[in-house]
């Protein structure tokens, strides 16, 4: 592994780029707002990554954006490079399905095991899976084999969080980690000398399980406000875990409800949070808990390129939050093809741009802040 120094994901997308709101950063292309009655969804429908509307709404904003950059040209292929075969690979194909474009998807990882590649086609649609981000080269050369061409005619879709930034298997327990820290600093805010991180850690771990992704949604920002209830005092990790599995409680809603009934006992700043987490809820937003987003924001642009350049790879990877190097060498000669590059990342906005009174202070958002490229040798 190599350090090919410093770089940003905005050197090869611009401003290309789309995160959970489905908001384009570059405010020329049309956003959700402005494609939902379009696209006939009801009021307040916000579509996660493998949802078939989510595939709408993207070849919605692709063909906008290549429009924008190529009047002259419209979008028939794509390729899609994703790091997990669930979540990307149900994006990638929704998006083809919307679209009728011929696709073809690149998921990666670095896995200690031998190389191996995968290749599943469904009609003309093939994903291409690898257990080594190097093997994006030989991907390129698929891609030549099958007569996939890339051109103006091409949209090249990179998810971002653990795809271009802290490469799944490599570095991706860096992004972990920095979440992990943003929700410590936002309990020990609301908590003072009351936060007990061994306590807090316990009830992370234990609900974090996929035992329980049926009472959290899988969703970080619910995760973090049931651990800072249990933080409180107010219930037990041992009472919820009991009550959740004896089907009471077996919501998240129901659970806001049954704080909400007691909020009163709560700390004054946590009985605030609660209030917000519990109004947002209800209006339908995804991440309502926006102090520990912005928190995750702050954590996250501070662990970019922090590090000398001359630090260790190993030191790099195990502390920064990297650009994954042989995708970054990839896009950049994509583009150069004349290609269409595009990013789709599903954190919320809350988590990857400044808010404005950091924006004010400096801090930029995570797809411009520069950090390390790192990757394998390819010789040169
Ligand atoms: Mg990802």
């Amino acid at each position: 592994m190599k350090n090919y120094g410093r770089t940003s994901v905005s050197e090869f997308l611009g401003d290309q780029i789309v995160f959970r709101n489905l908001l384009p950063f570059d405010s020329r292309l049309p956003g959700l707002p402005h494609l939902r009655q379009k696209l006939n969804f009801p009021e307040n429908f916000l579509p996660r990554k493998s949802m078939p509307e989510y595939g709408a709404v993207i070849a919605e904003i692709v063909r906008a954006a290549r429009e924008l950059t190529l009047s002259n040209a419209s979008i028939r292929r794509v390729i899609y490079v994703g790091d997990t075969r669930m979540n990307d690979g149900q994006a990638f194909l929704n998006i083809c399905r919307a679209s009728d474009w011929k696709g073809i998807a690149f998921i990666g990882a670095d896995r200690p095991e031998p190389l191996k590649i995968d290749l599943e086609r469904q009609n003309d649609k093939t994903i291409y899976s690898a257990n080594r981000w190097k093997a994006i080269e030989q991907f390129e050369a698929f891609l030549a084999e099958q007569d996939f061409h890339v051109d103006e005619s091409t949209a090249i879709l990179f998810d971002l969080d653990k795809t271009l930034l802290g490469a799944r298997g490599r570095n991706d327990r860096v992004i972990d980690a920095k979440r992990l820290n943003a929700a410590e600093d936002t309990l020990r805010d609301a908590l003072g000398s009351d936060y007990n991180p061994d306590q807090f850690q316990a009830a992370y771990h234990e609900l974090n399980q996929i035992e329980f992704h049926p009472f959290t949604a899988d969703n970080q920002d619910y995760l973090v406000y049931i651990c800072l209830i249990i933080s409180s005092g107010l219930i037990s990790l041992q009472d919820l875990t009991a009550s959740v599995r004896a089907g009471k409680n077996s919501r998240f809603e129901d659970f806001l409800i049954y704080v909400e009934e007691k909020s009163t006992s709560l700390p004054p700043k946590v009985r605030d949070i609660h209030q917000k987490v519990f109004t947002r809820v209800q209006s339908g937003d995804p991440t309502p808990f926006k102090t520990f987003r912005y928190n995750e924001f702050k954590r996250t642009v501070e662990h970019m390129g922090h590090l000398s350049d001359t630090a260790s790879v190993e030191e790099i990877l195990s502390q920064e939050i990297v650009i994954t190097e042989e995708i970054r060498r990839l896009a950049n000669r994509w583009k150069e093809q004349g290609a269409l590059l595009f990013g789709l990342s599903d954190k919320p906005d809350e988590a990857t741009l400044p808010s404005q009174e950091l924006s004010a202070q400096g801090y930029l958002p995570v797809h411009r802040v520069a950090t390390h490229g790192i990757g394998e040798d390819n010789g040169i």
